[in-house]
């Protein structure tokens, strides 16, 4: 059995674990890398944020092609689907980043172990695959080993037609009828990405809204909007059963008549990929949703084990998770290193997009915390004219006292980028008047931002 010694030793290179390894690097560590997929990069780069990010890119541009152009004037003659090449496509943005990956870790002289990793004791890995099992010794292990799509009783997932989103993100064809189970964010990105290459997709929610955590003025209105759009929804339904029944699936909804189409996705979270690592090991019990529990300091019970990103509680988020292997290794290197969960943004890249940092108005009514309020729409944004995207509108929140600002909320074109400003602020204790001051370009979307923070203290100008 070979055996190797690092000091540090990273399980998982999703964007936790990579992340985490290049800062320790960084920080002097000899640093190992276990992952179990020969493809590094984790969720995010293989089969979440980049696959269904270039999917909504290439449908987005059919989309525009078939439905916008005409009003720019340009009248193409014929707007035809190659499905192969755009999931081609694909697939390229993919592989060229996960070799970026893997580039980046061979610059900065981590050891790549391919295999699964598991715990044999405190200080201790073994890394198995089908060839060898390894053992490795560190001072220091790291457990990045992400999510999986959560299931439900009742759905029998056949990896063809009743799949997750790893399947959504690469269907042979267009469904005639989408029915997806889950109106959270993957949910709705993927709905729109086929529904915009010509499915029906009725979005099945058992709640009596979409997108439950973000702000529900916001959510509200963009769910107007995705309706505009086709996106077919059913709120308050509960899914018993699905199936695959002479070629075709059935989705049986309580007090309700089945719904037939071509295919299913399974979209209602996922849960942390925490199983068949060795935790009893060492003493680690996990909290009953099934993440790794650690203190501020990212440790866990045992000593030199620590745990990051979708494997431990938050937001399952590839900046979060990035956000914590930097915070993890620079805790264990210099005894420093933290994340400001409050200022850690979350984007939907429907179209349009909405993106939030900070605290939503229902979180602050309900932490009886006064505050002030300033929206500003799109529609009265130069901009977003000339862009012709003109729904949605920007809202800021800021103490009542302070005028800090603790949240902002966006639906609107690009506020997935726009978000960041928002970010920023929030970091930077930044008040509403803050934003307010700062000279943004004309003409941006980004004005809609300053416009809002002006709104907060009644003078916004362009409304
Ligand atoms: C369809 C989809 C779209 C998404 N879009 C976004 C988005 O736009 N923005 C965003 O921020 N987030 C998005 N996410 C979520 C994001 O992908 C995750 O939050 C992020 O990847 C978590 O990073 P991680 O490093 O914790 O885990 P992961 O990325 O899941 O990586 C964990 C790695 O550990 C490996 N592993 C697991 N167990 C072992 C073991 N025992 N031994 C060795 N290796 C192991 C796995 O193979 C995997 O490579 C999306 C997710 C999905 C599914």
């Amino acid at each position: 059995m070979p055996n190797q010694e690092h000091d540090l030793i990273v399980i998982g290179a999703g964007p936790g674990g990579y992340v985490a390894a290049i800062r320790g690097a960084q920080l002097g560590l000899n640093v190992a890398c276990v992952e179990q997929d020969p493809v590094l990069g984790g969720t995010c780069l293989r089969i979440g944020c980049i696959p269904s990010k270039a999917l909504l890119e290439s449908s987005d541009r059919f989309y525009e092609a078939r439905e916008r152009f005409a009003i720019h004037g340009i009248h193409p003659t014929e707007v035809t689907l190659d499905l192969p090449a755009m999931m081609r496509r694909k697939e390229q943005v993919v592989t060229t980043l996960t070799r970026g990956v893997e580039a980046l870790l061979k610059k900065n002289k981590i050891t790549r172990y391919l295999g699964r990793g598991r715990i044999k004791g405190l200080g201790r890995v073994n890394v198995m695959n089908s060839e060898q099992v390894t053992e490795l010794k560190a001072k220091h292990i790291i457990i990045a080993t992400g999510s999986k799509p959560a299931t439900l009783p009742g759905i029998e997932l056949d990896s063809a037609y009743i799949g997750t989103s790893t399947e959504a993100l690469s269907f042979p064809e267009v469904p005639r009828h989408l029915v997806v189970i889950g109106g959270g964010y993957i949910g709705l990105e993927l709905g729109t990405v086929w529904r915009r290459l010509g499915a029906k997709v009725t979005v099945l929610e058992f709640l009596d809204r979409i997108l439950n955590g973000m702000d529900s003025e916001i959510v509200s209105e963009a769910r107007k909007v995705f309706a505009k759009q086709g996106l077919e929804f059913r709120l308050g339904t509960k899914v018993s059963a699905a199936k695959v029944q002479n070629g075709s699936c059935v989705v049986d909804v309580v007090g309700g008549e089945p719904i037939h189409c071509d295919r299913v996705l399974l979209a209602v979270g996922r849960t942390p990929n925490t199983e068949h690592l060795g935790l009893e090991e060492v003493g680690i019990v996990l909290h009953k949703k099934g993440y790794i529990p650690v203190n501020a300091k990212f440790a866990t019970i045992a000593e030199g084990i620590y745990a990051i990103g979708d494997a431990i509680a938050g937001p399952m988020l590839a900046h979060k998770a990035e956000e914590e292997g930097v915070a993890c290794v620079e805790q264990i290197v210099t005894g420093y290193g933290h994340v400001n969960y409050d200022a850690i943004p979350a984007v939907v890249y429907t179209d349009p997009e909405i993106a939030s940092v900070g605290q939503t108005e229902e979180q602050l009514k309900e932490a009886g915390i006064d505050y002030r309020k300033g929206s500003f729409p799109f529609r009265a944004n130069g901009r977003a004219r000339t862009l012709g995207q003109v729904d949605g509108f920007v809202k800021v929140l800021a103490h009542a006292n302070t005028d800090r600002i603790l949240g902002v909320h966006i639906l609107g074109p690009h506020a997935g980028d726009l978000i960041n400003e928002a970010g920023a602020a929030i970091a930077f204790g930044a008040t509403s008047e803050d934003l307010a001051r700062t000279c943004h370009v004309h003409p941006t979307l980004g004005e809609g931002m300053r416009e809002a923070a002006m709104a907060v203290s009644g003078r916004a100008i362009h409304i």
